[in-house]
């Protein structure tokens, strides 16, 4: 009885981790967070206002950027300029770096 409480306990312990890290790694940059709006950020490179950001060039996103921490094909990724957030591989802001081949 004592083996099967604390193996529950275990149980729930490690689901309430695997959940927190779940939800840590899903949640995204929002446009409208201040840092977003200060650096232009948009989860869709193409909707860039490029009228405000000339260096723009059209191709440029998050996955080919030097600060992106994903893979080139992870659909998300961390950037130290959004902590504890992820942008889209397809995003784009104004600190835009391109990778090093
Ligand atoms: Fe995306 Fe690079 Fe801007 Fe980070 S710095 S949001 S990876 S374009």
């Amino acid at each position: 009885m004592k083996n099967t409480r604390r193996v529950f306990l275990m149980t729930v312990a490690a689901r309430g981790a695997a959940l927190s890290t779940l939800a840590r790694a899903q949640a995204k940059v929002d446009e409208k967070d201040p840092q977003a709006v200060a650096l232009g950020y948009v989860a869709d490179a193409t909707k860039a206002d490029k009228a405000k950001y000339k260096t723009y060039a059209a191709g440029q996103h998050c996955g080919s950027c030097a600060l992106f921490q994903g893979k080139a094909t992870d659909a998300a990724g961390n950037c130290p300029l959004f902590a504890g957030k992820q942008v889209t591989n397809t995003g784009w802001c104004s600190a835009y770096a391109k990778k090093a081949a």
